[in-house]
């Protein structure tokens, strides 16, 4: 007779024994680390879980290693331009392998950042994949295959998104890059075909084409980046245009064939018209599907939204007691200064207070050369909503540092309200616009009058000085309108 503990039939598994935490956090994306380090350096006993990445998406595969690219390519259109700057060089070469090396530096650097952060404050990562199995009760499979179970008296599911692929014939099979593979290329495309013509997709297909590659950009809408105004997006194409990044707008694609990194054919309906599009490369960017799948969400009585996403109220607050989310798997606008916000509002409403996410304002910056900054009310949704505003518009050339470095592309607009004089709106599409932004954003917080920032003293000659010359010029509700006034500016 085999004894029970050979026998496979009667062997016990036992349940791993359960831990029992404050606060168990399940995916740790940017405002969770934050929510593990801020609860810990309390003195509350706090997990953190993920499957692969210390500190999320943004340090390891979005937000910085793309801003990291995106600045190497910076590099070589200033090389491109030398002789504009009176710097004469004999040929460069784009490496590949050097880029990538330099964004892998700061990523290892990041990841020791955090790693101290932990360190420092007591949080525990476990990386191991993640599921519920009871209310508030999770399983971690670590990499060697054991399991713990962990219990919290909170738990923040925080399991972000990843790049959506859609159901396109011969596309999966395509074996398309995503931006995770994107930004470990050690090679220039030859040609880059890229699927999606929004954030990520417009980014990397300037940087790219800074790199050398030849890059198309394929989008279903009539124009690229197509909820921002329509000066916006003008501004948008002429800078593609400039930059030989071919567009290819209206379509609907019909099958891809081939494989990325050796040849690939997308055959597109662009209007009504069957057109072929070959390159050596193909990138994906339509969009992103929640890291919902897997997780045991029924087990602890979370609920789903029509679109997958974890169902959250205002307060962050998910349909199970003492579950919460942070981030974009709730639903959150895909930002990390938005998720980091979302730790602000879990953080004060498990501290009893009554945080909400509705009415935030949440500014973005689509960083491109130049940048695209945007925050409150775009002329389109204050037309739309009917709310009378005065435009105040002065092109990049207005502003005399944008000048001295000869970066006068573009523009920046702002929306003041008809009755109150109070900034709703603020778009920003060139040269630091991202970084000026935040003083107009620290206006609108404040609910100063625009003459405030007219009559402010900036430093000169600065990017940000730019924003006296905005506001001296004369208002108009019909775009672009001559500067004026006694500020240090163009007229
Ligand atoms: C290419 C790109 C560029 C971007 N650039 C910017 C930018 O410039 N500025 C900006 O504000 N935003 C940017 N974003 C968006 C930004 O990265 C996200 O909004 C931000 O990282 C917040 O994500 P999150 O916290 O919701 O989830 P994430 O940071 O994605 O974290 C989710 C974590 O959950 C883990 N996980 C998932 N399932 C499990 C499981 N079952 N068990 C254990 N772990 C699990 C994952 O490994 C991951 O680490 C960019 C995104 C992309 C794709």
């Amino acid at each position: 007779m085999k004894s029970a503990e050979t026998s496979p039939s009667a062997r016990v598994v036992e349940k791993p024994q359960l831990e029992e935490y404050d606060l168990v956090i399940l995916g740790g994306g940017t405002g969770s680390t934050v929510a593990a380090w801020t609860f810990a350096a309390e003195g509350k006993r706090v997990a953190v879980v993920d499957r692969k990445y210390i500190g999320g998406s943004c340090p390891n595969i979005a937000c910085l290693p793309s801003k990291n690219i995106i600045h190497s390519a910076k590099i070589a259109s200033y090389f491109r331009r030398s002789r504009e700057f009176g710097i004469t060089l004999d040929g460069f070469s784009i490496d590949m392998s050097g880029v990538r090396e330099r964004k892998r530096k700061m990523v290892t650097g990041l990841n020791e950042m955090y790693l101290e952060n932990y360190r420092k404050t007591g949080a525990e990562f476990i990386l191991a994949t993640g599921r519920f199995v009871a209310p508030r009760t999770l399983e971690v499979t670590l990499a060697d295959g054991t399991t713990r179970r962990l219990r919290g008296e909170n738990v923040i599911v925080s399991t972000g998104t990843r790049a959506a692929l859609d159901a396109i014939p011969g596309l999966a099979e395509a074996q398309p890059l995503t931006h995770i593979d994107a930004l470990e290329l050690d090679e220039v495309p030859e040609h880059l075909l890229i699927i999606g013509g929004g954030y990520v997709g417009v980014e990397f297909a300037q940087a790219m084409r800074r790199f050398g590659s030849k890059v198309t950009v394929i989008d279903r809408n009539h124009r690229l980046m197509s909820r921002e105004d329509e000066d916006v997006c003008e501004a948008l194409r002429d800078l593609f245009e400039d930059e030989n990044i071919e567009i290819v707008l209206n379509t609907r694609i019909k099958r891809v064939s081939g494989k990325s990194g050796e040849s690939v054919t997308i055959v597109v309906d662009q209007n009504g018209t069957e057109k072929t599009l070959a390159g050596t490369h193909l990138l994906v960017a339509t969009g992103r599907t929640p890291n919902t799948e897997g997780l045991g969400l029924e087990l602890a009585g979370v609920e789903l939204t029509d679109r997958g996403y974890i169902k959250v109220n205002e307060r962050l607050q998910t349909t199970a007691p003492g579950v919460w989310t942070i981030g974009e798997v709730g639903g959150s606008p895909q930002f990390t200064h938005v998720s980091v916000d979302d730790f602000r509002v879990v953080q004060a409403n498990l501290n009893g207070g009554n945080r909400v996410t509705t009415a935030r304002q949440v500014p973005y910056c689509l960083f491109t050369d130049p940048e695209l900054a945007h925050i409150g009310l775009s002329e389109t949704q204050a037309k739309a909503q009917k709310i009378p505003y005065r435009l105040f518009k002065v092109p990049m050339e207005a502003n005399l540092r944008a000048r001295a470095l000869s970066e006068t592309r573009g523009f920046m607009k702002a929306l003041v309200e008809a009755e109150s004089d109070r900034i709703i709106g603020f778009t920003g599409f060139g040269a630091g616009a991202g970084e000026f932004m935040a003083a107009v954003q620290i206006a609108m917080i404040a609910g100063l009058p625009y003459s405030a920032m007219r009559d402010a003293v900036l430093t000169h000659p600065t990017l940000a000085e730019g924003l006296i010359a905005l506001f001296s010029s004369a208002a108009s509700a019909h775009g672009v309108v001559e500067t004026r006034g006694p500020q240090i500016s163009a007229a």
